[in-house]
């Protein structure tokens, strides 16, 4: 399988077995201030350069997983991804034609779904039939698995850092056109954001807040504050909605450990009554969730194909 995932700062790559190992690993910057074009011709580059260095290795691509965020339309294989510049993009055109090979399937997925299925897979949620991968990183998306399905609603579920916990005049507005999402206070870089607006300086990411959070710095604590309160809010919601036994928390916040992990944990059962209390847990696959998704996912395909 040639894998990408498109989430994140920087392209994840990746050349995976059918046994889910991983045979080749690399990262590759993704180009998004040079617009959409440049994104997807980097793209195209990097499914095509791979295939070739799986066939030089005496590999034979089966087929190909390509994660990327938005929301992707699944009849068109269009997708819309404000972070890469794609407005209706027709990304899985693109790849057959720059692939080329009808022979190999072509698999385009979303990252978080993806990443919660390698974390259902062979993660964090092995085991569960309701469960949600809820990543905390440049933004917040979810990955819900509910009655052993991952629900994806045509393209447009899991939106979770979209919804408003923050009301009156505190609400920032959000890359989305709303205000005062779940993401706008509690992503990694809301918490960098928001420090760096209080303290007049800016920080290296949530992990530099982190690190002030464990020195005692006040502007970190209130910060800090603020973020468990709505990603509490987030999960008493979400619980009570839809039942997950286990939440996997993931992204780069859940660096902090215990002291993001704990606090949700006590906050989360002091909220609720009548509902059944989820495990709260770190996820396990770290950056290369959506890769090895990508992978699940065209594996996958090749395996129902061969059954029909
Ligand atoms: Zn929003």
């Amino acid at each position: 399988m040639v894998a990408v995932d498109l989430g994140g700062t920087r392209m994840k790559c990746g050349l995976v077995a059918a046994d889910g190992a991983v045979l080749h690993r690399e990262t590759r910057p993704t180009p998004r201030t040079a617009g959409g074009r440049a994104v997807l011709d980097t793209l195209l580059e990097t499914v095509v350069e791979l295939s070739q260095k799986a066939t030089a290795d005496g590999h034979r691509v089966r087929a190909i997983g390509v994660v990327v965020p938005g929301i992707i339309d699944a009849e068109t294989g269009t997708v819309v991804a404000e972070n890469l510049a794609w407005s209706g993009t027709p990304v899985r055109a693109e790849l057959i034609a720059a692939v080329g090979d009808d022979d190999v399937p072509i698999v385009l997925a979303h990252d978080v779904r993806a990443g919660g299925y390698a974390e259902l897979r062979q993660g964090a949620l092995t085991g569960t039939t309701n469960s949600l991968f809820l990543p905390l990183g440049t933004g917040i998306a979810a990955a819900m698995v509910v009655d052993g399905r991952l629900v994806s609603g045509d393209g447009y579920a899991g939106e979770l850092g979209h919804t408003r916990f923050i009301h009156g005049e505190t609400a920032e507005l959000c890359a989305c056109g709303q205000w005062g999402c779940l993401e706008t206070v509690a992503s990694a870089a809301a918490i960098a954001r928001r420090y760096a607006a209080r303290a007049g300086r800016v920080v290296d990411g949530s992990r530099e807040v982190m690190e002030l959070l464990a020195a005692g710095d006040e502007i970190a604590a209130q910060v800090w504050q603020d973020a468990l309160t709505v990603l509490i809010e987030a999960l008493v919601l979400y619980t009570t909605l839809l039942a997950p036994t286990r939440i996997a928390i993931g992204g780069g916040l859940v660096g902090a450990g215990e002291t993001l992990l704990q606090p949700l944990r006590d906050g989360v059962h002091a909220r609720l009554t009548f509902q059944r209390e989820p495990e709260i847990v770190a996820a396990v696959l770290g950056e290369e969730a959506g890769c090895l998704g990508a992978a699940l996912y065209a594996w996958d395909r090749v395996t129902s194909e061969e059954q029909s």
